[in-house]
C-alpha cells in the first residue's frame, strides 16, 4: 500500500488547506442522456481520446501539449 504523504494532520502556518477537488467533476464532462453519453468538453487532437481540453470563453487549450483551439 502506498505510504501517506508526510505531515499528517499537520499544517502548514500561512497556507490555506487544501480542497478536496469535487469527484463529480468528471460527472460533468459527460452529459448522459437517452442510453447514450456525451462529451461536453473538446479532447484534444493530438493527445487522443481521454485528455480533454480546457475550456474557455473564446479558446479551448490543452493542458498536456499545450495545443490552444480557437472557436
Ligand atoms: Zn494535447
Amino acid at each position: 500500500m502506498a505510504k501517506k504523504k508526510k505531515g499528517k494532520g499537520k499544517e502548514r502556518k500561512g497556507k490555506k488547506p487544501k480542497k478536496k477537488k469535487a469527484a463529480s467533476k468528471v460527472a460533468n464532462v459527460y452529459d448522459v442522456s437517452g442510453g447514450s453519453i456525451k462529451r461536453k468538453n473538446h479532447t484534444c487532437p493530438k493527445c487522443g481520446p481521454g485528455i480533454f481540453m480546457a475550456a474557455h470563453k473564446d479558446r479551448a487549450t490543452c493542458g498536456k501539449c499545450g495545443f490552444t483551439e480557437k472557436k
